[in-house]
């Protein structure tokens, strides 16, 4: 069953578009991510949903019925939002306690309801506190004991973790998405940070410009991205204009960078003759010293031969940056262990990836 369903909302201001035409729908117990570019109307898309902001058209429904003649606290969802921080004059117990008040839970039931939230996220013993006697994380945690404890039909989270340092974020969404699925909450979550929202969510959806511009698992959206905005987006990506040359053989075709460079790439079934950009993930590139004996020129890999300019080995990874000729950088990605040759400045090397690794957008 979809515990949301928003049908063709749009939502301007004056005569902006913020968010145009957004159809989305979530199951139950999952986790959605909204990603995309600030501006695009993440955030106006959710507070539409929470009831924040009214749509000009289209509807909202949540679990079946409409919503759209509700106020937000009326609507069964539970909000971590930036805006929406912790009551600095309530201690912790008071803030996850606030919703249970509002929404007439009996008040004997309160206590246990606001134990069984502090025990989920860790925060036990720490009732009595003020959000300024926290740190940012436990503030974090607290929002979310908060949001999750009138057991909402569905959990609407604005970059929820955007305040906190690297570290903490990292730890924090393992514990975000560890208690997320151990409570069942159906959950949206908004960022605009692309490694939070593939690790997050069952399902990504990419928004630019006020638009929903995909919809997918988060490997479907990194390994088959809609257009170049989301392959730009999402991932890192080296990119060649090209020209089509026609059919190298079977199912390959062959292009010819602005710099003469050959590329051959899987044709795609909108990959008429023509001009297109095509994309390559630098972790998609192997690395081979030229003195690596001959390789044999295989008609669905692509060699190209370089020079190394720099070489970044950044803890679990080594980023290296090759020329090629006329004027082509590339980078590459490779996993730091031990077996992988280190390439220096200066060295000559061999580039090496498969046609089928080529992402070809015809412009
Ligand atoms: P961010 O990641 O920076 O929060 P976002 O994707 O959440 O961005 P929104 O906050 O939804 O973007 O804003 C979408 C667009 O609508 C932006 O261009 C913003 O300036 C505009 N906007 C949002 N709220 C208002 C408002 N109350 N009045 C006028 N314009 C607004």
């Amino acid at each position: 069953m979809n515990v949301l369903e928003l049908k063709d909302v749009t939502k301007k201001y004056g005569e902006f578009v913020a968010v145009e035409g957004v159809c989305l729908e979530i199951e139950e117990g999952k986790i959605l991510s909204l990603l995309g570019p600030s501006g695009c109307g993440k955030s106006t898309t959710l507070r539409m949903i929470a009831g924040f902001t009214t749509p000009n058209s289209g509807t909202v429904a949540i679990a079946g019925e409409n919503v759209d003649h509700l106020k937000p606290y009326e609507r069964n969802v539970g909000l971590l939002f930036q805006d929406y921080a912790l009551f600095p004059h309530m201690t912790v117990e008071q803030n996850v306690a606030y919703g249970l008040r509002y929404r007439g839970t009996p008040k004997p039931m309160i206590p246990s309801r606001v134990q069984q939230m502090l025990s989920l996220v860790r925060m036990l013993g720490m009732e009595a506190r003020y959000p300024s006697q926290l740190s940012g994380g436990q503030q974090q945690r607290v929002a979310l004991a908060r949001a999750l404890a009138t057991d909402p039909q569905i959990v609407l989270l604005d970059e929820p973790l955007s305040a906190l340092d690297a570290k903490l974020r990292l730890e924090l969404r393992i514990e975000l998405k560890e208690i997320l699925r151990s409570v069942g909450a159906t959950t949206i979550v908004v960022t605009h940070d692309q490694e939070e929202a593939l690790s997050l969510g069952d399902e990504v959806v990419v928004m630019h410009a006020g638009k929903v511009i995909q919809r997918g698992s988060p490997i479907e959206i990194y390994k088959a991205p809609a257009d170049k905005f989301v392959a730009e987006f999402v991932g890192r990506s080296n990119w060649f204009c090209a020209t089509r040359r026609g059919r190298s053989s079977g199912d390959l075709s062959s292009y010819i960078t602005s710099n003469g460079i050959e590329i051959r790439t899987r044709s795609a079934p909108t990959d008429r003759r023509g001009s297109a950009d095509l994309c390559i993930r630098p972790e998609h590139i192997e690395l081979m010293d030229v003195t690596q004996g001959v390789v044999s020129d295989e008609p669905d890999q692509n060699l190209l031969e370089g020079v190394v300019v720099d070489v970044a080995p950044l803890g679990a990874d080594v980023h290296v940056v090759v020329d090629l000729p006329g004027e082509t950088r590339l980078q590459v990605i490779r996993k730091n262990v031990g077996r992988i040759p280190t390439v220096v400045p200066g060295q000559p090397v061999r580039l090496c990836f498969a046609a089928s690794d080529v992402l070809v957008f015809p412009t």
